[in-house]
């Protein structure tokens, strides 16, 4: 397999999309220092797998993204694609019907790196693997960099073994080897996990075919139980039946008198509404009566009232009369005096006619006291009479 081309895209001091065609025989890369002769062998390697950023003579693995000049701004994201040529299908064996194998390594800002060959996403270790297998590599002694001639010749044993070993073609069977020691100890380890789980799953079903067994147990003896109890059921809904058509029978008998009652309450509705109708003149009648009753109640209060004030006033007049009756007595009495008096004085007159300048003014004023005494007795005489025509 050979190299064939190599685009780099804003690597180091490659801004923009540069190709460089590897053809057969010797490629040389001449220019000034600082032109950038060796970022193109440091693409090579990065491209290749590379993952020490010191080794890229940078602090950080983005310091491989063009950083900017003072005339092209920097960017973002760094490729570096290189293809191969596997037209004589040498390549490892997953590759083998390609005639082009397309290696990409591709960074972005704060993303990492990602790898592709022939356009699909692969690890890293996988690219590094496919070019250990070509005898090739990041690391591999067949780059050699500025100073790692003199590394070379004071390398230890172990450190030459690998440049043997890549000369030999099995540096990369090397580090199959070391992937399958990894996977082989990955399951050994599995497989006690799995005799583990084995164990504990065999626990399980001996634990399940326990509990099967109660579980067949258990549905015989429901099927027993759902039999008596359908049987149960059956002779229930017998008698639930039974009671129905008493039921039903009853409840026929009972629409029956209802129906009946039904009829008597219609007819006794009628008979309601005759009587209704009959009843109003009466009741109208009977409103008149209670208001002529109340008239009445209204009168007789009126005459009680009245007889009460009549009463009264009887009593008044019967007082007045008492009254009257005693100034009668009492006036007659002043006339029976006032008749003795003029017995007495008509004896005196008699007697003392000889002196009837003297009498005659005594018998003036007993003739006025008897002239008033009369008017007042005929006064109360004909008040008397009033009085007693009134009652
Ligand atoms: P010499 O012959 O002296 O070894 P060279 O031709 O190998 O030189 P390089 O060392 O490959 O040159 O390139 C160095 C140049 O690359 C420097 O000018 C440096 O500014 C530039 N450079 C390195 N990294 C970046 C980067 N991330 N972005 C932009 N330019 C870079």
């Amino acid at each position: 397999m050979k190299f064939k081309q190599l685009d780099i895209t804003g690597f180091k001091s490659f801004s923009e999309k540069t190709t460089f065609l590897i053809e057969d025989g010797l490629t040389g890369i001449v220019g000034p220092n600082g032109c950038g002769k060796s970022n193109i062998v440091e693409s090579l390697r990065w491209c290749m797998g590379e993952n020490s950023a010191k080794s890229m003579r940078g602090s950080g693995m983005e310091d491989v993204i063009f950083s900017g000049t003072s005339n092209r701004p920097s960017k973002n994201i760094s490729e570096v694609v290189l293809k191969l040529d596997n037209q004589n299908k040498e390549g490892p064996a997953q590759y083998r019907e390609f005639d082009e194998i397309l290696v990409r390594r591709k960074i972005e800002k704060d993303k990492g790196s990602k790898y592709y060959i022939n356009d699909k996403e692969v690890r890293a270790k996988d690219v590094q693997t496919l070019f250990a297998d070509l005898s090739t590599g990041a690391h591999s002694p067949s780059l050699i960099s500025q100073g790692k001639i003199g590394q070379l010749v004071t390398a230890k044993p172990i450190e030459r073994k690998s440049i043997l070993e890549e000369a030999a073609g099995i540096s990369g069977i090397h580090a199959r080897r070391q992937e399958a020691e990894t996977r082989l100890n990955a399951a050994e380890n599995n497989l006690k996990k799995a005799d583990e789980l084995k164990r504990q799953q065999q626990k399980q079903l001996d634990n399940l075919k326990k509990q099967a067994e109660e579980a067949t147990r258990y549905k015989e003896i429901s099927k027993e139980i759902k039999k008596i109890e359908a049987g149960m059921y059956y002779l229930k809904i017998r008698e639930i039946e039974k009671d129905k058509k008493q039921i039903v029978e009853k409840l026929s008998e009972l629409e029956d008198e209802i129906s009946a009652v039904n009829i008597d309450f219609n007819h006794n509705n009628t008979l309601l509404e005759e009587e209704n109708k009959k009843l109003a003149p009466l009741r109208d009648k009977k409103m008149e009566s209670v208001a002529s009753l109340q008239k009445l109640n209204l009168d007789i209060t009126n005459l009680n009232e009245e007889e009460s004030r009549v009463k009264t006033l009887q009593e008044k007049l019967e007082k007045s009369i008492r009254t009257l009756e005693s100034d009668l007595e009492r006036e007659k009495s002043i006339s029976l005096d006032a008749d003795l008096n003029e017995k007495r004085i008509s004896k005196e007159k008699e007697d003392l006619f000889k002196t009837e300048n003297e009498l005659l003014e005594v018998e003036t004023n007993s003739s006025k006291e008897l002239k008033e005494s009369k008017s007042q007795l005929e006064n109360l005489q004909s008040k008397l009479d009033n009085l007693l025509d009134q009652i």
